[in-house]
């Protein structure tokens, strides 16, 4: 076998391997190694799915750039869901040019079309949009798109998320059939699939496993906390944090705005990112948490597709992700370029499964810790006050205030003239009253913690000695109701009865099924009252009476 952990052993021209040495890339990702040589060889089109953060921008555009000359003709079109990523692609690609000649262009929505036009007229050789001001140019007539040699479509699980759809197929119907299509996408859904069946030709599939390097830079831990004190929680961890320049994933737009501006009420540098903040402001929010003038971003996961900001230290789910492939994404926007941040997961007692599968499906090591007490902090933050101010001594980076101290100290006390200026520089930052109480959760066993809210416990009146067993017992159900197996949870069978959680309404459903098998006397399923606590409850009782 070929050795590929070297950019040398890849096919690519010496000119681009110095570009690639001045950029310091030093190994090629996983998904440039298997790209890179298939489009440099064959002419095949590729479906490659990878993580954000996998330098997928190189493993396209590398190549592309190679096989790209300047002679004023759109050759390549790169397809993006936002103007960020848009732009970040365009950007990279720039970096790569061997050739300063060859024009690359990013085209957006909110952004002038006249500087635009005027760029495009002069001939571009490298269009990279986002699809709906691309299909503006098209119908204006100033792009054409009928000599393209590649079309890519990067996060293309995105864009169809965003709705693009039909915006991409109109765009794809107006190339000429020839060019080579290169879809990359973190996911791979059905309707992907389908897009790719309908527009591309052969076309390689390449899968880099979701497992990625950024993310053994992450260290990764969780806290168990009631939902009602997420937000207590939160400002605890930010107040123990040296520093904390982070995104905050919230699960809906709402969440996210009212996540912001109650940390901008406790006097945090805070904002929110989501779909319904206008694409001006979205711009202004990002440019000042580049700056660091806003550190906390409260954002949904759409709005926080394409950040790509190296030092954030810190990532929180500040409520679960939806999926490991969800919690991968999310949390590689910390501990990238090598270096070291934390991510962070809340998790409500009812949600430790869940977290324990997403820990497995992404080969994770996430780490148990517990909130900060508030003993703790005011400790944390006194030491912390004393360091600096300790380091402003050592530096004598006073300034002129050293006048101001000659005058203080003339009239007052030096204990109390010290104390007097903590008090007005800190206000109420060692007080305890500034932290509200946390509620301490309910100890959760691995697989005991089902969310109960809900759902109805249902008696069922067969047992071992029907020879039911739990897969019968759900048999028997979808058979009966047609009911989605994987509401029927918490299965127990005993000798002469069994017990199963479903949801409310599939709850009645049932019942009213089964009430016609069983008769009206003895009706065969009936909601669960105290028959299972009784039992367990003399369980317990026996062996209390066996241990006196
Ligand atoms: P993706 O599109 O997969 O989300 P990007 O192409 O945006 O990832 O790359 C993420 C970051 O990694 C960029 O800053 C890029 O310059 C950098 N990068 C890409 N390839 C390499 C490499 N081989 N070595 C080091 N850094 C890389
Ligand atoms: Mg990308």
């Amino acid at each position: 076998m070929e050795k590929k952990d070297n950019f040398f052993d890849l096919g690519l021209s010496n000119k681009i391997l110095e570009v690639i040495k001045q950029k310091g890339f030093e190994i090629p990702s996983p998904i440039q190694v298997l790209t890179i040589p298939i489009l440099l060889k064959n002419e095949k089109d590729i479906i490659g799915q990878a993580q954000t953060g996998t330098g997928k921008t190189a493993a396209f555009g590398l190549p592309i750039i190679e096989n790209t000359e300047k002679n004023g003709i759109t050759q390549v079109l790169v397809l993006a869901p936002t103007r960020e990523l848009a732009i970040q692609v365009a950007e990279e690609m720039i970096s790569f040019r061997t050739n300063r000649e060859i024009g690359i262009l990013p085209v957006y929505g909110g952004q002038s079309i006249e500087g635009q036009l005027r760029r495009l007229k002069k001939g571009v050789e490298i269009v990279v949009g986002t699809p709906g001001r691309i299909l503006d140019h098209l119908k204006r007539g100033t792009l054409r798109l009928g000599q393209l040699s590649y079309l890519v479509l990067d996060e293309a699980d995105e864009m169809l998320n965003m709705g693009f759809i039909e915006d991409i197929e109109k765009i794809l119907s107006q190339t000429n059939e020839d060019k080579r299509t290169l879809l990359f996408s973190a996911t791979m859904p059905p309707r992907i699939v389908k897009l790719a069946q309908n527009f591309m030709n052969e076309y390689e599939q390449i899968k880099v496993p979701a497992k990625r390097l950024t993310v053994d830079l992450t260290d990764q831990i969780y806290f168990e906390v009631n939902s009602s004190d997420k937000f207590e929680a939160l400002c605890r961890i930010i107040d123990i944090e040296k520093e904390f320049y982070a995104l905050i994933f919230c699960r809906t737009k709402l969440k996210a705005q009212h996540l912001g501006n109650a940390l901008s009420d406790r006097g945090y540098a805070a904002a929110a990112l989501h779909g319904d903040i206008s694409q001006p402001q979205r711009e202004r929010i990002l440019d000042q948490f580049r700056k660091k003038k806003i550190r906390i971003l409260a954002a949904t996961d759409v709005a926080a597709r394409g950040i790509d900001i190296q030092e954030l230290t810190h990532v929180l789910n500040y409520s679960i992700p939806q999926d490991p492939e969800s919690y991968v994404h999310r949390i590689g926007r910390t501990g990238r370029a090598g270096k070291r941040g934390t991510a962070i997961t809340f998790i409500t007692p009812s949600e430790y499964r869940k977290l324990m599968h997403i820990q497995r499906a992404a080969n994770a090591e996430i780490r148990k810790e517990k909130i900060p007490k508030v003993k703790q902090l005011i400790n944390m933050k006194r030491k912390r006050i004393i360091e600096e101010i300790s380091e402003i001594i050592e530096m004598k980076t006073f300034g002129d205030n050293l006048h101001i101290a000659y005058e203080l100290l003339g009239n007052h006390k030096p204990d109390e003239l010290i104390a007097a200026l903590l008090t007005h520089a800190y206000k109420d930052d060692f007080s305890p009253e500034k932290y509200a109480k946390i509620r301490g959760v309910k100890a959760t066993v691995e697989n005991t913690s089902p969310d109960l809210k809900g759902t109805t416990r249902l008696f069922i009146a067969l047992g071992n000695k029907n020879s039911i067993t739990k897969k019968k017992l759900v048999d028997m159900i979808k058979k009966e109701t047609l009911i989605d197996s994987r509401l029927i949870r918490d299965i127990k069978v005993y000798d002469n009865f069994s017990f199963a959680n479903v949801p409310f309404a599939e709850a009645e459903q049932i019942i009213k099924a089964f009430r016609k098998m069983g008769g009206k006397k003895k009706p065969l399923v009936v909601k669960a009252k105290s028959e299972e606590k009784k039992r367990k409850t003399n369980f317990s009782k026996s062996r209390r009476k066996r241990r006196y």
